[in-house]
């Protein structure tokens, strides 16, 4: 057995980055205790689509569901939905106790802690605060959060131009990511597969659909993602490097945007503009930050030790798994999950 079952592993947050912890420290036989502020586990990845055509398109967004499943039969583990942190005690050797409040009521309750996995995740990037693109006011501009909701619920009929013809769509990427101006100076790991595998649904599931996505650079890392987008060129996708600057809607419907391809300025029109929005630090890490003394870095995400020490907070007996330490995949998020569990095994052997 590792370590004191008197003391529990504390994990902040019940996105997918939570319940992979949780997971794999059950599977550990080490009890946590999941907290998460809102009145639901499973996060944003609870939000997306299935990207499956014919096959599944490796989106890994319904792991969401398999850890959910195993969280919940954990035993000796509690999950506290709707409460969130409000204090902790530590000493030289780490966390030694956490409080907890309910959000609705204020009440609060004490619990003895062996470590503490900061996993609250990111906030989606709101295309409001930049208000270039015409998200909000402009018909048609709509973000990836938004087609995935339109999928998922079984809506795409509603994309299509009235009166019916070919369905044109432009991805924009990197909206809110590699943007200096907004302190966002980082890639966002996730939305360049995202946006393909939904080219790819679209191509799919709307006869007629035609999709171009304007790029800055493509981050396509391991082959999976690089064969998706061999398939999007087989299947007519158009891949242009550029991120047009405006989009102006036109009298006679669509959408107008001026690109500039091989020097020159072309204007095209589209039914629909999808804004692949990046990851911002989560609204709640600045307070999370105080209580437990963990620094953040330059863009508001937790600060990790070192490079190759990444799961590690300064803070002793804080650990940070997933996004919110740095934007990521869903794959990455499971290895930084795989990667908080054994550190958090070393230490307590290590502290035994
Ligand atoms: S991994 Fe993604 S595409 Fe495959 S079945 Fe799951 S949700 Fe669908
Ligand atoms: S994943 Fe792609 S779209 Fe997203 S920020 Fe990185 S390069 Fe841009």
């Amino acid at each position: 057995m590792i370590g004191n079952h008197d003391r529990r592993v504390i994990i902040v947050g019940g996105g997918i980055a939570g319940l992979a912890v949780a997971r794999l420290l059950s599977e550990n036989g080490l009890p946590f205790t999941l907290v998460e502020r809102s009145d639901k586990l499973g996060g944003h990845t609870k939000d997306w689509a299935c990207m499956a055509v014919d096959e599944c398109k490796n989106c890994f967004c319904c792991l969401v569901f398999d850890y959910e499943d195993t969280v919940a039969s954990c035993r000796n583990s509690e999950i506290l939905v709707g409460y969130e942190l409000s204090s902790v005690v530590s000493s030289d050797s780490g966390i030694q106790r956490v409080k907890v409040r309910q959000v609705d009521s204020g009440a609060e309750q004490e619990i003895q802690a062996s470590a503490l996995v900061l996993a609250i995740g990111f906030d989606t990037f709101d295309p409001v605060d930049k208000g270039f693109w015409g998200y909000g006011q402009i018909d048609g501009v709509l973000t990836l959060a938004d087609l995935n909701h339109i999928i998922r619920s079984n809506d795409l009929g509603k994309l299509s131009p009235v009166p019916e013809g070919a369905l044109d769509v432009a991805f924009f990427q990197c909206i809110g990511s590699r943007d200096k101006s907004i302190g966002a100076n980082y890639c966002s790991q996730y939305c360049c597969g995202s946006a393909i595998r939904a080219a790819l649904k679209l191509i799919h599931e709307v006869p007629g659909c035609n999709v171009s996505i304007f790029y800055i650079d493509l981050q396509l890392p391991g082959k999976t993602t690089r064969d998706l987008m061999e398939e999007a060129q087989e299947k007519g996708v158009r891949f242009l490097q550029g991120v047009p600057g405006e989009i102006r809607p036109l009298q006679e419907g669509g959408l107008q945007v001026i690109s500039e391809i091989d020097g020159q300025n072309v204007a095209e029109r589209f039914d629909r503009i999808v804004l692949s929005v990046g990851q911002r630090p989560s609204a709640s890490a600045a307070a999370i930050s105080k209580i437990l003394g963990a620094p953040l870095n330059e863009f508001g995400f937790f600060e990790t030790r070192t490079l190759f020490d990444a799961v590690r907070s300064p803070a002793n007996g804080v650990y940070i798994a997933g996004s919110c330490s740095s934007p990521a995949s869903i794959p990455d998020v499971a290895v930084s999950a795989g990667t908080v569990v054994s550190a958090i095994i070393a230490d307590i052997e290590k502290a035994s």
